[in-house]
């Protein structure tokens, strides 16, 4: 994103220009990009639920800060966390799955020899 006074390219996320200080994004642009930071609170509850409960622990808590920084006018704050957020989520959801596929395949296999072996 370039500045409209000095010309000088700004990250995207940016609400002023590093330059010069000028304001980079209007109202209402900056309230589109409010609406868009996803905070991945459902997703952290499901895969913490579903899946692994000590990762998605700080899942949850850094989709419940997304919120309140959006409140406090912390743009690049919520983008941090929601990132922070999401990535616990796959981690989450990673271990989960390397967890209980073993389990499953275990389970599957121990019910199968069992009932083989009581024939
Ligand atoms: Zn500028």
């Amino acid at each position: 994103m370039y500045c409209r006074r000095c010309g000088t390219s700004n990250d995207e996320n940016a609400l002023r220009c590093g330059q010069c200080g000028e304001a980079l994004q209007s109202g209402d642009y900056e309230l589109q990009k409010v609406e868009k930071i996803p905070n991945y609170l459902a997703q952290s509850i499901i895969v913490t639920v579903l899946c692994c409960m000590p990762l998605g622990i700080p899942a949850i808590v850094y989709a419940a800060q997304v919120n309140s920084k959006l409140e406090a006018g912390d743009f690049q704050g919520a983008w941090e966390t929601s990132r922070k957020a999401r990535m616990w989520c796959w981690w989450s959801f990673g271990v989960g799955l390397a967890l209980v596929i073993p389990y499953l395949l275990f389970t599957v296999l121990f019910g199968i020899s069992s009932v083989s072996m009581s024939r």
